[in-house]
């Protein structure tokens, strides 16, 4: 299941090199080129769902596994506090590229001190 022209398909079955923190069979984790915070990931399924909508129930759930197991990972290495979890789904919500990705985005206990 995968679309020639999607570049999210070509990273996560790594024709594309990226910056990977994690992979399986089935999912690869990246880091994000345009980063909201240090340590922005991305958790893209191998197989291309465009959104939300596509995805199915038993990716669903393995996705908020890999996401927990990443915050866990993550915490220890980078030393954040915390994550905000994010979904951009359809283009309204501001999704830009249509292969279902989930943001795992760190956050410090100083973020918001120069805002
Ligand atoms: P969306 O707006 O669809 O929720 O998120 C797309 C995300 O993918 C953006 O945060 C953007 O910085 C990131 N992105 C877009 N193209 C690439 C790429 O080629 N490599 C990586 N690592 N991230 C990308
Ligand atoms: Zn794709």
């Amino acid at each position: 299941m995968k679309d020639e022209a999607c570049i999210f398909c070509k990273i996560a079955n790594g024709e594309i090199p990226s910056k990977t923190l994690y992979e399986d069979e089935k999912y690869r984790v990246i880091l994000d080129l345009g980063p909201a915070a240090r340590g922005h990931a991305l958790i893209l399924p191998k197989d291309h769902y465009a959104n939300l909508y596509e995805l199915p129930d038993e990716t669903c759930g393995e996705v908020m596994m890999l996401a927990k197991k990443m915050a866990v990972r993550m915490t220890e290495k980078l030393g954040c506090s915390g994550f905000n979890l994010v979904q951009n789904n359809g283009e309204c919500a501001g999704q830009t590229v249509n292969h279902f990705h989930l943001h795992l985005i760190p956050r410090y206990e100083d973020d918001n001190q120069n805002i």
